[in-house]
């Protein structure tokens, strides 16, 4: 084996940051020639650092959910009360802001990225901030980035976010009935959610429909939603609904737990559990008699904080580490503060490692008030 010492680059940029090379060497052996470049990691900057956020429980964060906007075109009666008070606008962040942030996750370890709200689609330029977004899938340093939306928009916006290379999308939908429709969103219309789904799939972007379960509303109608979304090759995701913030019904007389509809439907459908993932908390089964996949999101009967991945973020930059409590971390203040992403990478650090173990919902006749103050449509679905 022969071994010299050889060129002189004094640095590399390695893809996160200019290195200063300490040493090169020429190799000769049985096998073939290399040229051995040695270059110092401990020169790094620590603003650009890849590490994993990693939480006091050992699981990795490599799921952001950015709820975009508080605000909504629609008012669902599990989600929101009819006179919502809103966010003023000037707290909001800029979605310049919004993308650093965003991009500062991704440098630490998120790969993936859902958009949602309130209604994601009704933020003023939202297309704007998937454009800019959508640089990182370029990348590779995002494998996806998606959306959650309640479909009223759709139909304006399906081919641009295709283009922006956006594959999948989940859309929610409880019924297909139009009077129900307008009964459980009190201002949405149906005819316009389909016109959204028809031009989301005619874009190419692949859906995946997403129903909260409420006792004596849709219960009876899960069969034709599912024959339906799995006919147009849709995979159908049912939610227990959860005690977020206050709302005029009583959400007792809502909640259906999941367990007794998979019960139910198992009387008229062959479901098989499948270790199919998306990165999400449903765990799903394969139907036989639609040859599609049905999946249960279910926090009140078997909670999946075991397995949680990801963070959330809201339009105000304010970080809830769990979905089902208060604690949050305020990320406003490190982004205003300085250009640099260094103090905005410690507050993330800090607030990652407060991660808690799980929620603590309940939902029963004793216990009225809800398990956290804030709406689903603070940190979204
Ligand atoms: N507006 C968009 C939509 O409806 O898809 C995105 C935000 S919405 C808050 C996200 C998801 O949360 C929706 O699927 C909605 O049905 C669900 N959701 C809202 N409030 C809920 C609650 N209290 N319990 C369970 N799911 C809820
Ligand atoms: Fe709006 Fe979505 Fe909440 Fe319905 S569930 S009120 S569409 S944010």
């Amino acid at each position: 084996m022969h071994q010299t010492e050889t060129f002189s680059q004094p640095t590399r940029d390695v893809g996160r940051g200019m290195l200063p090379k300490i040493k090169t060497f020429y190799l000769e052996c049985g096998i073939g020639s290399y040229h051995i470049a040695v270059y110092n990691d401990a020169a790094r900057p620590r603003e650009t650092l890849a590490m994993d956020m990693i939480d006091p429980f050992g699981r990795t964060i490599s799921y952001l959910r950015v709820s975009v906007t508080d605000r909504c075109d629609f008012r669902c009666t599990y989600c929101m009360a009819e006179d919502m008070t809103f966010l003023p606008k000037k707290d909001l962040l800029s979605l310049e802001e919004l993308d650093r942030l965003c991009t500062v996750f991704i440098e630490k370890g998120v790969k993936k990225l859902r958009l949602t709200g309130g209604e994601p689609l009704v933020r003023k330029n939202i297309m704007h901030l998937v454009h800019q977004l959508s640089r990182h899938l370029e990348s590779g340093a995002l494998e996806e980035l998606t959306l959650t939306t309640n479909g009223s928009q759709l139909s304006r916006f399906a081919a641009e976010l295709a283009d922006c290379g956006v594959k999948r999308i989940n859309v929610s939908l409880d019924t297909l009935n139009a009077e129900k429709f307008h009964q459980i969103t009190r201002w949405g219309n149906l005819a316009k959610v389909m016109e959204g789904i028809d031009a989301a799939q005619k874009a190419g972007l692949k859906i995946k429909l997403n129903a909260v379960a409420l006792r004596d509303f849709n219960d009876a109608e899960i069969p034709e939603l599912m024959r339906w979304a799995h006919g147009r090759g849709m995979d159908l995701t049912l939610i227990e609904t959860m005690p977020m913030g206050e709302i005029e019904a009583d959400r007792t007389d809502q909640y259906l737990p999941l367990s007794l509809l998979r019960a139910a439907l198992e009387r008229q459908f062959t479901l098989a559990d499948i270790p199919y993932k998306t990165g999400g908390p449903a765990r799903y089964v394969h139907v036989a008699e639609t040859g599609g996949r049905l999946g249960f999101i279910t926090p009140m009967t078997h909670n999946f904080c075991e397995s949680c991945n990801r963070v959330r973020l809201t339009c105000t930059g304010t970080l809830y580490m769990c979905l089902g409590q208060e604690d949050a971390a305020d990320l406003r203040a490190p982004l205003r503060t300085s250009e640099g992403n260094e103090l905005l990478s410690v507050a993330i650090d800090e607030a990652i490692g407060r991660k808690p173990k799980g929620h603590d919902f309940i939902i029963d006749r004793r216990t009225s008030r809800p398990s956290v103050s804030r709406h689903m449509s603070v940190t979204g679905g």
